[in-house]
């Protein structure tokens, strides 16, 4: 079934690291080739062999629409003849940064870079530039991207892959970076006990994406609000995965929690490599050339992947993430009925369009019940899936994703899909 994608990850693992240029999508934690793709349209992917896959990976979050949207392809057709790239300033740039202002309301100046890592990166430094502090706090299991001060106890491809802290992070810098579970405020308010006055900031995945789908506990994030608050600290959303997605204007508007800085990645840049990092004017001016805190990109701004975000944030409507919830919520609810039909132990989460679900007894809040999860029987789920046309993220601790291109169809073909993935694996 997979003759071509087999034939295709040999070639690439002949020039590229592992066969890919990123971790997780070598398929390695489920044991088997990744399948290579020809092509993608609305919620469906075309694999190389010819065959469909109803896609709830969407490229790791950025397709909200789907894949090849009219729209966008049609304004990036009409963008790429004037030219892919100019080093200087264009229009659909002040463009771009207003409707990310008017939409997430704590942001009122946006920096673009070029990836969610670049966002996360960059936003640390401002924290660290404007209070003089070096030590940052980040939780266990949650994944800001690969700069040095992020990949300690980090989710995503580290947790897969069952990676130790990476070997070329600088022991020194490991150490400005405080970590501990997610959910927990009295690790986080005894972290600020010891440490409060050398906290530059904590950055939190306000929804957590990257251990699986994990919800902030009630009243979690507003502890975060309040003690960085009391310790003259910064807190930093990582919305690159939830920034519109959990809601149209992102996890903060969901939960009434306003953060000082906000990262923003994958739909922002509708496709296309873009990140983004913004907040009030007062920290956004001591970005350089306004302040002194040092940060440059010479593809940032691109006008294909301006295009291509503004074309994907303005066709989302507060209408399209109730229909994709609703969806989702079908999805989850028949997941859920069909595992206690066939006695599996299984905890499902949503927020919005992203989702998630555990192959577990145990209720997930943190990494450590996350990692209670069954890996052995999600990697039979995701193999029998596969074959029959379900394209999941190859790991228990990733989201899943939905867009605006998935139908009532989608939903009811998946179910039958996962009845016979159940009955294997019951
Ligand atoms: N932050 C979060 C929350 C993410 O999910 C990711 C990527 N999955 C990143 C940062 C890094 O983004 P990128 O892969 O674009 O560098």
């Amino acid at each position: 079934m997979f003759e071509k994608s087999i034939a295709a990850f040999e070639a690439a693992k002949k020039v590229l690291p592992g066969g890919v240029d990123s971790p997780v999508r070598a398929f390695k934690s489920v044991d088997m080739a990744p399948v290579f793709i020809d092509h993608g349209k609305g919620s469906k992917l075309y694999d190389i062999d010819g065959k469909e896959y109803i896609d709830y990976v969407l490229s790791w979050g950025p397709l909200i629409l789907g894949h090849a949207n009219d729209q966008v392809v049609k304004s990036l057709q009409e963008t790429a003849v004037k030219g892919t790239s100019f080093g200087a300033p264009s229009e659909i740039e002040t463009k771009m940064a207003q409707l990310v202002i008017d939409r997430v309301p704590s942001v009122e100046m946006v920096r673009f870079v070029n990836s969610g890592t670049e966002a996360t990166m960059s936003a640390l430094r401002l924290a660290r530039g404007v209070t003089g502090r070096d030590k940052i706090l980040k939780f266990e299991g949650a994944y800001h991207g690969h700069a040095d001060s992020l990949l300690v106890n980090a989710g995503s491809g580290v947790a897969t892959l069952a990676l130790p802290d990476s070997p070329g992070v600088p022991k020194d810098v490991a150490a400005e970076t405080v970590t501990v579970p997610y959910n927990d405020l009295d690790a986080v308010q005894l972290a600020f006990d010891r440490y409060g006055e050398e906290l530059a900031a904590i950055i939190v995945e306000p929804v957590s994406g990257n251990m699986g789908c994990v919800a902030p506990s009630p009243g979690f994030l507003e502890g975060l609000r309040d003690i960085t608050k009391a310790a003259g600290s910064l807190l930093i959303f990582d919305e690159v995965m939830t920034g519109f997605r959990a809601g149209f204007s992102g996890a903060q508007a969901v939960y009434g929690v306003e953060p000082d800085l906000t990262c923003f990645g994958k739909i922002i840049g509708g496709g296309l490599p873009v990140g983004a990092y913004g907040g009030p004017l007062a920290l956004m001016e001591q970005v350089a050339p306004a302040g002194p805190v040092y940060q440059a990109g010479t593809l940032s701004g691109n006008p294909l992947a301006m295009t291509a975000g503004f074309e994907t944030l303005s066709q989302l409507t507060k209408e399209s993430y109730e229909q994709m919830e609703k969806l989702v919520s079908e999805l989850l609810e028949g997941l859920q009925s069909l595992a206690d039909r066939y006695g599996i132990p299984l905890q499902t989460s949503q927020v919005g369009a992203m989702f998630g679900f555990f192959f577990t007894d145990e209720k997930v809040v943190n990494f450590e019940t996350a990692k209670t999860s069954d890996t052995e029987r999600f990697t039979k789920f995701f193999k029998v899936m596969l074959e029959e046309g379900i394209y999941l993220a190859p790991s228990q601790f990733e989201s899943a994703f939905l867009s605006t291109a998935h139908t009532e169809e989608d939903i009811k073909a998946t179910l039958v899909a996962a009845e016979k993935a159940f009955k294997t694996i019951s």
